[in-house]
């Protein structure tokens, strides 16, 4: 097996010095303390760059809050959709660059950077930019009589919120972060952006890309660093919004903390149990498929992909089966390794939560497939599939955030519904049947942010995403991410 060559540009990027990017430019504080990128393939320090001081956490705020007052906040709708565009060009021009700084800091494969997460990156840019001559108000007439003959008429603005504190996880580093930056910028905010500690290179890199677009300085930073720097984020009386992605316990420390500092509007897009059902007239191949190709890409760290299997009695040992065979074929190796069908896991802290679940399970003698740590450098596991011990067991409520899928038999659709929703998440579900009337009829019971019908993890930027109960607050993507970046004024006129 070998390895992408490492292209020179990257090799430059990774010698550093590499600390935030605010108001237009890099900027490296020599006195701050250093944090490591680590390469999760390897085990072995990539890179490392400078945490953001408070300092310069609220230097970068009132950054965005001057170009959102005037450079990025005169720009006109059309302009603000060239620019967009202009910057989805460039990162399509260094596509291979972003690709590789994402799979060598992450351990995501390089063949889903190039061929999801970059041009997904993209897509989802062009498509918010799209949105930026679009955004409207309406007009409306004022409904009580008039006492004297005197006329009103009314409208509505849609008017951008100010500064925008994104915070994003370390999954889709790049991509999650144009989801909040392209909703953003469209509607005429500007942005203040923490990247996750893990895989913080990606954006760092698009901070440039976007002022070499034309997109005025301070109009997008980047300030790095670990939980504290988004703290110091959210509690900046400057920032209008906070956009977050990211686990359910941090989310709601998040939540708790706009509110306080200033009744901060939050956008939230947590964790999930996703469930899949498998009907009884499924086909077995196909179900084989959509569960490897969903429930163990990017070793199981999507947040929508599907953790809980629920099969109908009838087709758990064909699909079992199936499943085994195709999980065992499976080659894992080094993210840069284009053979490699199966990567690490991102980080070394979340390679040990992992190991220790597959230590559970192996003891419990819940594995039909995988169960074990791989040898390193790097942090391997394998990817694995469980039986589980009854609706309470801990692989069917807990989000695991790795390679663990948990298979459980139902014999009725009256269970499935019960079963499927019987969880505190609601981000994503999926069902997989031929029987359409079936499916339409189960669509509305699922307690779920999304509905897929044989498929599952899909998304695409013209439909809305996001979750019910504990997976979150708020939608992006559609139209319904305007509702989130706009304040709605009304106006009222007599005459
Ligand atoms: P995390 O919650 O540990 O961290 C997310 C971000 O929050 C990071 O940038 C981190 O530095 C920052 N952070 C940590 N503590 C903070 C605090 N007190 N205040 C402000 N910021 C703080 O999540 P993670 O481990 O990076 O990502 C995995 C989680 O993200 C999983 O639960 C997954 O389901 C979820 N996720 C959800 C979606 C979605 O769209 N719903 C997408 C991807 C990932």
């Amino acid at each position: 097996m070998s390895q992408v060559p490492v292209l020179a540009s990257v090799d430059t990027f990774l010698r550093g010095p590499l600390g935030s990017f605010v108001d237009g430019q890099s900027v490296i504080e020599a006195e701050q303390p250093s944090l490591a990128v680590v390469d999760p393939s390897s085990g072995k320090p990539l890179t490392e760059l400078r945490e953001a001081s408070p300092a310069l956490v609220a230097q970068a705020v009132v950054s965005a809050r001057r170009a959102f007052e005037h450079a990025w906040g005169s720009t006109t709708p059309y302009q603000r959709g060239v620019l967009l565009n202009r910057l989805a060009d460039l990162i399509e021009a260094n596509g291979e660059e972003l690709a590789q700084l994402e799979s060598l800091s992450s351990g995501k494969s390089i063949h889903l950077t190039r061929q999801l997460e970059v041009p997904q990156s993209v897509a989802f840019l062009r498509y918010f930019a799209g949105w930026a001559s679009k955004i409207t108000g309406q007009t409306m007439t004022p409904s009580l009589p008039s006492l004297h003959g005197e006329q009103y008429a009314a409208f509505t603005r849609r008017e951008a919120v100010g500064v925008v504190a994104g915070i994003t996880p370390w999954n889709f580093s790049l991509m999650i972060g144009i989801w909040k930056i392209g909703s953003a910028l469209t509607c005429g905010c500007s942005v203040v952006i923490k990247p996750s500690e893990f895989t913080p290179l990606s954006l760092l890199r698009l901070a440039q890309l976007a002022v070499d677009a034309g997109i005025p300085p301070g109009t997008l930073n980047v300030v790095n660093g670990r939980g504290a720097v988004g703290q110091q984020l959210i509690a900046h009386p400057q920032v209008a919004k906070v956009s977050f992605t990211g686990s359910v316990p941090t989310g709601v420390a998040v939540g708790k903390a706009a509110f306080d500092a200033n009744l901060t509007r939050v956008t939230l897009e947590l964790g999930g149990k996703n469930p899949a059902a498998f009907l009884a007239d499924v086909d077995v191949e196909a179900a084989v498929q959509g569960i490897v190709q969903t429930a163990y890409v990017h070793q199981g760290q999507v947040c929508a992909a599907p953790e809980r299997l629920y099969i109908h009695r009838s087709k758990v040992e064909a699909i079992c089966a199936g499943l085994a065979e195709r999980l065992g074929q499976m080659q894992v190796g080094h993210a840069m390794d284009e053979a490699a069908q199966f990567g690490p896991l991102a980080n070394q802290t979340h390679h040990r939560k992992i190991v220790a679940l597959l230590d559970q399970a192996r003891s419990r003698g819940q594995v039909m497939c995988g169960g074990n740590a791989l040898p390193g450098p790097g942090y391997f596991v394998e990817p694995t599939l469980l039986l589980a011990q009854g609706a309470d067991d801990p692989f069917m409520r807990e989000e695991t955030f790795g390679p663990i899928v948990c298979v459980q038999p139902f014999d009725d659709e009256e269970e499935l519904v019960r079963l499927m929703n019987d969880s505190p998440f609601g981000l994503g579900a999926s069902v997989w049947t031929n029987d359409l009337s079936k499916a339409m009829r189960l669509i509305p019971r699922i307690e779920a942010g999304t509905v897929w019908i044989n498929m599952h993890t899909f998304l695409d930027p013209a439909v809305p995403f996001g979750g019910v109960k504990g997976s979150g607050v708020g939608r992006e993507f559609g139209s319904a991410f305007i509702d989130d970046y706009t304040e709605l004024k009304s106006v009222m006129m007599r005459f």
